[in-house]
Protein backbone atom coordinates (compact mmCIF):
# COMPACT_ATOMS: atom_id res chain seq x y z
CA UNK A 1 0.00 0.00 0.00
CA UNK A 2 1.66 3.35 -1.03
CA UNK A 3 2.20 5.36 1.67
CA UNK A 4 0.85 8.81 2.82
CA UNK A 5 1.15 12.21 3.10
CA UNK A 6 0.62 14.78 6.27
CA UNK A 7 1.02 18.52 6.91
CA UNK A 8 1.29 19.82 10.40
CA UNK A 9 2.57 23.51 11.56
CA UNK A 10 5.05 23.13 13.76
CA UNK A 11 8.81 22.59 15.01
CA UNK A 12 10.43 20.08 13.30
CA UNK A 13 13.10 19.22 16.22
CA UNK A 14 9.83 18.19 18.15
CA UNK A 15 8.94 15.71 15.92
CA UNK A 16 9.09 12.19 17.02
CA UNK A 17 9.87 10.30 13.37
CA UNK A 18 12.87 8.16 12.14
CA UNK A 19 13.83 10.20 9.73
CA UNK A 20 13.81 14.16 9.72
CA UNK A 21 14.88 16.20 7.14
CA UNK A 22 17.26 19.71 7.39
CA UNK A 23 17.54 22.35 4.71
CA UNK A 24 21.23 22.62 4.99
CA UNK A 25 23.80 24.77 3.11
CA UNK A 26 26.38 23.53 0.86
CA UNK A 27 28.98 24.23 3.38
CA UNK A 28 27.26 21.94 6.09
CA UNK A 29 28.11 24.50 8.29
CA UNK A 30 24.90 25.20 10.41
CA UNK A 31 23.19 28.25 9.91
CA UNK A 32 20.37 30.12 10.29
CA UNK A 33 16.39 28.98 10.30
CA UNK A 34 15.58 25.39 10.34
CA UNK A 35 19.60 24.43 10.01
CA UNK A 36 19.88 26.40 13.47
CA UNK A 37 17.16 24.77 14.92
CA UNK A 38 18.03 21.11 14.49
CA UNK A 39 21.64 22.27 15.27
CA UNK A 40 20.74 23.04 18.08
CA UNK A 41 18.18 20.31 19.20
CA UNK A 42 20.38 17.42 18.00
CA UNK A 43 23.87 18.75 19.86
CA UNK A 44 27.40 19.04 18.70
CA UNK A 45 27.80 15.48 18.32
CA UNK A 46 25.75 15.91 14.90
CA UNK A 47 28.19 18.56 13.46
CA UNK A 48 31.23 16.58 13.92
CA UNK A 49 29.90 13.62 12.05
CA UNK A 50 28.85 15.82 9.29
CA UNK A 51 32.84 17.28 9.33
CA UNK A 52 34.57 14.00 9.59
CA UNK A 53 32.40 12.43 7.02
CA UNK A 54 31.62 14.68 4.95
CA UNK A 55 33.52 17.95 2.37
CA UNK A 56 30.57 19.81 2.09
CA UNK A 57 27.51 18.73 -0.25
CA UNK A 58 26.32 20.20 -3.86
CA UNK A 59 22.90 21.84 -4.46
CA UNK A 60 20.29 19.30 -4.74
CA UNK A 61 21.51 17.05 -3.33
CA UNK A 62 21.79 15.69 0.68
CA UNK A 63 23.71 13.52 2.69
CA UNK A 64 23.15 11.65 6.03
CA UNK A 65 24.40 11.64 9.68
CA UNK A 66 22.85 10.08 13.37
CA UNK A 67 20.77 12.41 15.35
CA UNK A 68 22.68 12.80 18.08
CA UNK A 69 20.65 14.38 21.20
CA UNK A 70 16.83 14.18 19.21
CA UNK A 71 17.47 10.77 19.56
CA UNK A 72 16.12 11.46 23.30
CA UNK A 73 12.71 11.71 21.03
CA UNK A 74 13.00 8.67 18.75
CA UNK A 75 14.67 10.59 15.95
CA UNK A 76 17.14 8.34 14.17
CA UNK A 77 18.98 9.73 11.44
CA UNK A 78 18.93 13.86 9.86
CA UNK A 79 18.85 14.36 6.17
CA UNK A 80 21.13 17.57 5.32
CA UNK A 81 19.52 19.00 1.88
CA UNK A 82 20.86 21.39 0.16
CA UNK A 83 17.96 23.63 -1.39
CA UNK A 84 18.32 26.03 -4.46
CA UNK A 85 19.01 29.78 -3.50
CA UNK A 86 15.73 31.21 -5.90
CA UNK A 87 17.75 33.72 -8.59
CA UNK A 88 14.95 34.90 -10.54
CA UNK A 89 13.17 30.44 -11.51
CA UNK A 90 15.41 30.37 -14.92
CA UNK A 91 18.60 28.56 -13.01
CA UNK A 92 17.60 25.29 -12.87
CA UNK A 93 15.84 26.01 -9.34
CA UNK A 94 12.77 23.93 -10.03
CA UNK A 95 15.15 21.00 -10.24
CA UNK A 96 17.43 21.10 -8.06
CA UNK A 97 14.90 21.64 -5.45
CA UNK A 98 13.25 18.06 -6.96
CA UNK A 99 16.98 16.92 -6.44
CA UNK A 100 17.19 18.17 -2.95
CA UNK A 101 13.41 16.09 -1.71
CA UNK A 102 14.32 13.25 -4.15
CA UNK A 103 17.77 12.71 -2.77
CA UNK A 104 16.61 13.02 1.06
CA UNK A 105 13.90 10.92 0.38
CA UNK A 106 16.05 8.19 -0.70
CA UNK A 107 18.82 8.28 1.86
CA UNK A 108 16.14 8.25 4.13
CA UNK A 109 14.68 5.21 2.53
CA UNK A 110 18.18 3.61 2.27
CA UNK A 111 18.62 3.71 5.86
CA UNK A 112 15.57 1.96 6.70
CA UNK A 113 13.37 4.57 7.95
CA UNK A 114 9.35 3.97 7.81
CA UNK A 115 8.49 7.50 8.63
CA UNK A 116 10.15 10.94 7.35
CA UNK A 117 9.55 14.96 7.87
CA UNK A 118 10.55 17.46 5.68
CA UNK A 119 10.47 21.29 6.46
CA UNK A 120 9.64 23.79 3.59
CA UNK A 121 12.98 23.18 1.97
CA UNK A 122 14.98 27.04 0.11
CA UNK A 123 11.33 28.61 1.14
CA UNK A 124 13.27 30.53 3.96
CA UNK A 125 15.78 32.46 3.70
CA UNK A 126 16.87 31.08 -0.05
CA UNK A 127 13.56 32.89 -1.21
CA UNK A 128 11.81 30.39 -3.41
CA UNK A 129 8.72 31.20 -3.91
CA UNK A 130 5.98 29.63 -1.46
CA UNK A 131 3.33 28.21 -4.18
CA UNK A 132 6.14 26.88 -5.86
CA UNK A 133 8.20 25.62 -3.41
CA UNK A 134 4.94 23.58 -2.25
CA UNK A 135 3.79 22.15 -5.53
CA UNK A 136 7.55 20.63 -6.07
CA UNK A 137 8.16 19.17 -2.33
CA UNK A 138 4.94 17.08 -2.69
CA UNK A 139 4.69 16.43 -6.03
CA UNK A 140 8.22 14.46 -5.61
CA UNK A 141 7.46 13.27 -2.26
CA UNK A 142 3.98 11.74 -3.28
CA UNK A 143 6.01 10.50 -6.37
CA UNK A 144 8.77 8.86 -4.33
CA UNK A 145 6.13 7.29 -2.15
CA UNK A 146 4.44 5.57 -4.89
CA UNK A 147 7.78 3.78 -5.22
CA UNK A 148 8.78 3.09 -1.03
CA UNK A 149 9.28 0.05 0.23
CA UNK A 150 10.19 1.56 3.53
CA UNK A 151 8.86 4.75 4.04
CA UNK A 152 5.28 4.89 5.09
CA UNK A 153 4.67 8.16 6.25
CA UNK A 154 6.12 11.50 5.50
CA UNK A 155 5.09 14.72 6.99
CA UNK A 156 5.67 18.37 5.97
CA UNK A 157 6.07 20.69 9.21
CA UNK A 158 5.35 24.19 8.31
CA UNK A 159 6.80 26.74 11.05
CA UNK A 160 4.05 29.27 9.84
CA UNK A 161 0.45 29.79 9.24
CA UNK A 162 1.01 30.86 5.46
CA UNK A 163 3.82 28.36 4.74
CA UNK A 164 0.91 25.47 5.86
CA UNK A 165 -1.80 26.72 4.00
CA UNK A 166 0.75 27.15 0.92
CA UNK A 167 0.77 23.53 1.52
CA UNK A 168 -3.10 22.56 2.12
CA UNK A 169 -3.59 24.47 -1.41
CA UNK A 170 -0.65 22.67 -3.00
CA UNK A 171 -2.16 19.39 -1.68
CA UNK A 172 -5.69 20.09 -3.15
CA UNK A 173 -4.33 20.77 -6.35
CA UNK A 174 -2.37 18.30 -6.50
CA UNK A 175 -2.39 16.40 -10.00
CA UNK A 176 -3.19 12.93 -9.47
CA UNK A 177 -0.15 10.31 -10.64
CA UNK A 178 0.03 9.66 -14.46
P1 LIG B 1 16.35 27.82 3.33
O1 LIG B 1 17.69 28.48 3.49
O2 LIG B 1 16.43 26.45 2.63
O3 LIG B 1 15.33 28.71 2.73
P2 LIG B 1 15.30 28.29 6.04
O4 LIG B 1 15.69 27.58 7.29
O5 LIG B 1 15.61 29.73 5.92
O6 LIG B 1 15.94 27.42 4.84
O7 LIG B 1 13.75 28.11 5.81
C1 LIG B 1 13.13 26.94 5.35
C2 LIG B 1 11.76 26.82 6.01
O8 LIG B 1 11.93 26.30 7.32
C3 LIG B 1 11.03 28.16 6.16
O9 LIG B 1 9.66 27.93 5.82
C4 LIG B 1 11.18 28.46 7.66
O10 LIG B 1 10.08 29.22 8.16
C5 LIG B 1 11.12 27.06 8.23
N1 LIG B 1 11.62 26.84 9.59
C6 LIG B 1 12.45 27.60 10.36
N2 LIG B 1 12.64 27.02 11.56
C7 LIG B 1 11.93 25.85 11.54
C8 LIG B 1 11.69 24.79 12.49
N3 LIG B 1 12.25 24.79 13.70
N4 LIG B 1 10.87 23.75 12.11
C9 LIG B 1 10.31 23.72 10.88
N5 LIG B 1 10.49 24.68 9.97
C10 LIG B 1 11.28 25.73 10.29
Amino acid sequence: MPGWIELQRGDITMIAVDAIVNAANQALAGGGGVDGAIHRAAGPGMADELRSRYHGCPTGSAVLTGSGQLGDHGVRWVVHAVGPIWRGGHDGEEDLLRSAYKTSFLLAEDAGARSVAFPAISAGVYGYPLAGAAAVALRTVRDCLVRAESIERALFVLFSTDTLEAFERALRELTPRG
